[in-house]
């Protein structure tokens, strides 16, 4: 299944299955959080291009991050590899959606774009072996992992280089069947190719990642674990638009806006 969150006309945020029906993408409603009441259909039915989307999932208490989970992109920033997932926080208040703007912040001069692939979180969960990993995990989406990279290495921190609010765009929708052993992530800049991995690459894969989180923080449905960008980061100014495609869910697209 495919499950966006939208609004239209401005109306309370709803819950809505994506599909094609005669070469249209359609929604169908559903009556409430699939997260928390599974999936009901409300009957009614509208055209994607009708709606504003709007983030996938607003995670209930974290984003976390993982840093240097691919190695050539360990690499082009210097750092060693980890001998375990480096793990960081994002605020939740950091989390936007399809096509809202990246906020510039004054306070940086070099911000970036992460193209990453997002796990959504279904169960509240702590101490998950790997092999239920699956169990736990609602769906994936695209999530781009905004860093304003002077501010990262000047605070030692990250909460605020990776913090600001717009900094953890989510979208366009989950996906709740998708193998993401081995999918191509890739993110462009105006159009241009910037960043090309592929989820095998990741040196700790998505159950690993999970595994080790939970070892030692509850998960609870609606978090969102970010699994790390590839190579190929790079600065933004605003009015850029940065888009991540990922194989098997879509293509995540926002703009840069001066604040
Ligand atoms: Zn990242």
């Amino acid at each position: 299944m495919r499950i966006a969150r939208f609004t239209r006309a401005d109306d309370e945020p709803r819950f809505a299955l994506v599909g094609v029906e005669g070469g249209t993408e359609m929604l169908a409603v559903l009556a409430g959080d699939p997260l928390y009441t599974g999936v009901s259909l409300t009957g009614d039915k509208v055209p994607v291009e009708e709606v504003r989307l709007l983030a996938p999932v607003l995670p209930r208490s974290k984003v976390v991050g993982i840093g240097r989970n691919y190695a050539d992109h360990a690499a082009e920033l210097g750092n060693e590899l980890p001998t375990e997932p480096l793990v960081f926080l994002k605020p939740n208040t950091s989390v936007v959606g399809p096509n809202d703007p990246v906020m510039y912040p004054q306070q940086t001069q070099d911000l970036h774009f992460e193209g990453e692939l997002a796990v959504v979180i279904g169960r509240i969960c702590r101490d998950v072996p790997v092999p239920d990993v699956p169990k736990v995990v609602h769906g994936y989406t695209i999530g781009n992992d905004v860093t304003a990279r002077d501010l990262q290495d000047r605070d030692g921190q990250w909460a605020r280089a990776k913090g600001f609010d717009s900094f953890c765009p989510l979208g366009p929708w989950i996906e709740t069947d998708l193998d993401v052993t081995d999918l191509a992530v890739r993110t462009t800049l105006n159009e241009e190719l910037r960043q090309d991995g592929r989820t095998s690459q990741l040196i700790f894969d998505v159950p690993t990642l999970v595994a080790h989180v939970s070892s030692f923080m509850t998960l609870l449905p609606g978090d969102v674990i970010l699994t790390g960008t590839p190579a190929g980061v790079g600065p933004m100014v605003p009015g850029d638009r940065v888009s991540v495609s990922i194989d098997g869910i879509g293509t995540l697209t926002n703009q840069v806006v001066a604040s």
